[in-house]
């Protein structure tokens, strides 16, 4: 049988998407297990969002000693990072390293879009059809199709009319996009608006900025690694990985015990400060009550605002940047290469479509409520349907042709992030109710990876059928999904995709863990150590 043909018997499991997830999982299951798996995938290659996301400034925002797989020692001996937050096309070779290193290629399957997953009772398989019409057969389904997948391209109308060109940055062309010369308009300053904003400044004629929402950032401080911190990592990689593990975000930072409160001003103004010159996320842990105290995020919060006015020469740029309608890393907080200073440029400019929002586009651009920008060239960083679009759109339909869009009609529901009621013997790697996209994600795919490929050799070795999680215990896990989130700020966002409020019609539910990756860990390991407790097995 070649990788692309179907095999004559259903295969023990299938599993979606050939990013971090798919690969690991793959591994797992056929290395460790000796099951007989398949990876489908949509595109070309692997890498899941690395593959597809090659805008201009595309980079990681976890560290890269932090974004990578440390569950085999040789794997992280044979790999170096070049830089302290690495680009696009360093992380997709870093992908594909992992493929050839595991000897993944034989199982994976390329250019094989799942267009629909039907769970077939009687034989208790799933059945996963192709958009060639190929119908594959296995035993467990298992998703790994990220958090990030599916592009959020607002429905502005007269889009179809424009002469120019028109991209979302979660589809960049392969080939590039040519930006020399051209007047090019950005709708979205989320953390990949932030990214890209800079370089396509330098690169095009002109460039506006819609902004609708003013957004927080870090500076990153990139730099190239020295070989002394990459003979660090090496040297340390168990000691990286137990840190990753024990912090609520999976990064190798610790959070400090400390308020924001209990110091003075001057010594709070001191250890921003040096956050700020140091760079990146762990801005966000020089104090632990950031996220869930509202007036000791004020504190973080005006700091940030007071570096944007110091920043932007334009002090009417300064304001519109600088007036953030919500608390600091409520939203995921960007970290940038000299986005604020972009706003200096003579070619730059900010419009403001919180005031003025945009009409439609035209032929020839995009027409606010108060004026018109003439473009030939727009670039949408306007974000994902996020955590369940990508779940949905293959049509995954359960016991009984439960379809999982009316299972999750009022939002998702699952039990741990890990399965949904109704959809027997099928896993969800980083799904809606997991940490997720609150953590930095390497750790946390080994985390599930882990637990699922441990819960699949159990209901081997057990002689079980079928396993389904309990409808009451995914009712009690929405419910602590909920209350942990509303321990924090992080409900307080307007169009948060959290929530699923960035996209017209999705039912609002804030969708990621937010009880630490630590804790939902433990929860993970006390619920297999207690014979998969609310999970049906059915032998
Ligand atoms: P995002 O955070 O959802 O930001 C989308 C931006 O587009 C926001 O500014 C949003 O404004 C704007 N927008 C959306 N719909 C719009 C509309 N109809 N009209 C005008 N503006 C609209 O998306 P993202 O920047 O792609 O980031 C998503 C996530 O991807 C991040 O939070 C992060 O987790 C991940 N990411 C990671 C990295 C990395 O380095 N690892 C890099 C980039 C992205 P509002 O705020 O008003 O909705």
């Amino acid at each position: 049988m070649s990788n692309t043909s179907l095999p004559d018997q259903p295969l023990d499991a299938i599993i979606v998407g050939a990013g971090l997830s798919g690969m690991y999982q793959l591994h797992t299951l056929r290395d460790q297990l000796g099951l007989r798996v398949k990876v489908l995938e949509a595109a070309d290659g692997v890498g899941g969002t690395w593959y597809h996301n090659r805008y201009p400034g595309a980079r990681c925002d976890s560290e890269s000693h932090s974004y990578m797989f440390y569950f085999s020692q040789e794997l992280v001996q044979s790999w170096e990072w070049s830089e302290r937050y690495p680009q696009q096309p360093e992380i997709l070779r870093y992908m594909n390293h992992v493929a050839d290193f595991l000897q993944l290629r034989p199982d994976l399957v390329f250019n094989t879009r799942v267009v629909a997953a039907e769970f077939d009772e009687p034989h208790n398989l799933w059945r996963i059809t192709t958009a060639s019409g190929q119908v594959w057969q296995a035993k467990y389904l298992i998703t790994a199709v990220g958090c990030l997948s599916s592009a959020n391209v607002p429905a502005i109308k007269g889009l179809d009319s424009f002469q120019g060109q028109w991209v979302h940055t979660s589809a960049w062309p392969h080939e590039g996009v040519d930006m020399r010369g051209k007047r090019v308009g950005v709708v979205g300053t989320g953390s990949t608006g932030i990214q890209a904003i800079p370089v396509i400044a330098e690169q095009a004629a002109h460039l506006t900025v819609f902004q609708r929402t003013a957004n927080y950032s870090i500076p990153a401080r990139n730099a190239p690694l020295s070989e002394d911190f990459k003979r660090h990592v090496k040297e340390n990689a168990e000691e990286i990985r137990a840190l990753m593990q024990e912090t609520p975000n999976a990064h190798c930072f610790r959070i400090e015990p400390r308020s924001a409160l209990e110091v003075t001003d001057e010594e709070r103004q001191a250890i921003y400060q040096a956050a700020w010159d140091k760079g990146g996320l762990q801005f966000r842990a020089t104090f632990n009550d950031l996220l869930r105290d509202k007036e000791a995020n004020d504190t973080a919060a005006r700091f940030i605002k007071h570096k944007i006015q110091q920043v932007v020469h334009d002090p009417q740029i300064a304001a519109l940047l600088s007036d953030i309608d919500h608390p600091f890393a409520a939203k995921r907080p960007p970290i940038d290469s000299h986005y604020f200073e972009t706003f200096n440029r003579d070619n730059v400019q900010l419009v403001d479509i919180r005031s003025h929002p945009i009409e439609c586009i035209d032929a020839d651009g995009i027409q606010t409520t108060q004026a018109h920008y003439p473009l030939d060239t727009i670039v949408f960083a306007t974000g994902f349907d996020a955590m369940t679009g990508s779940l949905l759109r293959m049509n995954i339909s359960g016991r009984g042709g439960l379809a999982l869009k009316d299972a999750w009609h009022a939002g998702p529901r699952t039990y741990l992030g890990l399965q949904v009621p109704g959809f027997p013997n099928m896993f969800t790697i980083t799904g809606p109710g997991s940490p997720s996209v609150l953590c930095n994600l390497p750790p946390q795919i080994e985390q599930h990876v882990n637990w699922i490929t441990d819960c699949i050799a159990y209901l081997q070795t057990h002689g079980i059928r079928q396993m389904e999680a309990d409808t009451a215990a995914s009712d009690d896990w929405v419910q602590q999904v909920n209350e942990a989130a509303h321990a924090t700020l992080l409900p307080q966002v307007r169009h948060s995709w959290y929530l699923g409020a960035n996209v017209p019609g999705k039912p609002r539910v804030f969708m990621p863990y937010a009880g630490g990756f630590a804790r939902y860990r433990g929860i993970c390991d006390d619920v297999a150590a207690q014979g998969y407790r609310g999970f049906h097995l059915i032998a």
